[in-house]
């Protein structure tokens, strides 16, 4: 079947039963308003709103959306103050970084990178606004994030870059006392290492987490989360679904990433947090636990590393 013919559309908004209990999608990314949006779902695309309101009828009535490239996080904070359940993870993504450093290379993905108007700011002034933005918006932030290290994205300049950002927000997330959200991607070691070097904050969240039985022990072994999305239903991933067997229940979140990685029936259409309860039923019946008890478990997680609202 040729690529034009893959139904890319949204999946229908009952398409996932409510869930037994409340949870939250612990990360996101809701569209801003007034932003260009390019990614899954934009060609129809759906408001904030609409999503969240899809969202909360069937049981996913927090999020966190992440907000991390600068042109989001002033939108990303208003919808805070406006949506029901709505929180923001804030922090110049480590793809961003390296942009802002202003760093051009092509990585292991072979894409040209995408330099668009707002990397003109240097990356050292995008940092100082982040910490202006997050001491000023307590009602609003809930997390900085996602940072971390992207090799996938980049090569060794950028790379270095990334590495500075990442232990910039480490060092922001401890000062102002807020969980860290992290970006790993084909970099669990370096991760883990800078983590340990510098000093992890005390609630730290692997998000998307995609590792194998080794990372799940690391986490298991310092109390940090893993944060579960829909890539966990996918039939290659025994080595994700293993470690996520071996967590620590209590070190388990749950999360969209949406627009990406929607659960396995929806996979090649956009994602949203109305879908997500595929995953938190997938996640039940890997741990031998009843819907009920899965919900209420990663929502007492989602408690202790995020607050109430
Ligand atoms: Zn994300």
């Amino acid at each position: 079947m040729s690529r034009r013919h893959r139904d890319r559309s949204w999946p229908s908004a009952d398409a996932v039963a409510p869930l037994a209990l409340p949870v939250t999608d612990n990360h996101t990314h809701l569209p801003v308003p007034g932003l260009e949006h390019t990614g899954p779902g934009s060609q129809e695309p759906l408001t904030a709103a609409e999503l969240v309101e899809r969202a909360v009828a069937v049981g996913v009535t927090r999020t966190i959306t992440s907000a991390c490239e600068t042109p989001a996080w002033e939108g990303s904070i208003a919808l805070a103050r406006t949506l029901p359940g709505v929180r923001v993870a804030l922090a110049v993504h480590p793809n961003e970084a390296v942009l802002h450093a202003g760093v051009r290379e092509t990585g292991p993905d072979g894409l040209e990178p995408a330099v668009r108007d707002h990397h003109a700011e240097p990356l050292d002034e995008a940092m100082s606004r982040l910490e202006t933005l997050v001491r000023r918006s307590p009602d609003a932030v809930v997390a900085v994030g996602e940072t971390g290290l992207d090799f996938f994205r980049t090569g060794h300049r950028g790379a270095a870059v990334q590495r500075e950002a990442f232990r910039a927000h480490i060092a922001l997330a401890k000062e102002v006392g807020l969980p860290l959200q992290i970006h790993d991607r084909d970099a669990h070691a370096e991760c883990v290492e800078v983590l340990l070097a510098d000093g992890a904050p005390e609630r730290t969240v692997l998000h998307c987490f995609s590792g194998g039985p080794e990372l799940a022990a690391v986490c298991a072994e310092h109390g940090w989360y893993a944060s579960v999305a829909g890539p966990v239903t996918y039939p290659a991933n025994d080595g994700l679904r293993a470690a996520v067997g071996a967590m620590p229940l209590e070190l388990l979140l749950v999360e969209t990433d949406a627009p990406y990685l929607p659960p396995k029936p929806w996979r090649g259409r956009p994602n949203a947090g109305y879908l997500m309860g595929q995953t938190v039923r997938f996640l039940a019946a890997l741990r031998g636990l009843d819907e009920a008890t899965m919900c209420e478990r990663l929502e007492r997680s989602t408690r202790e590393v995020y607050g109430v609202w």
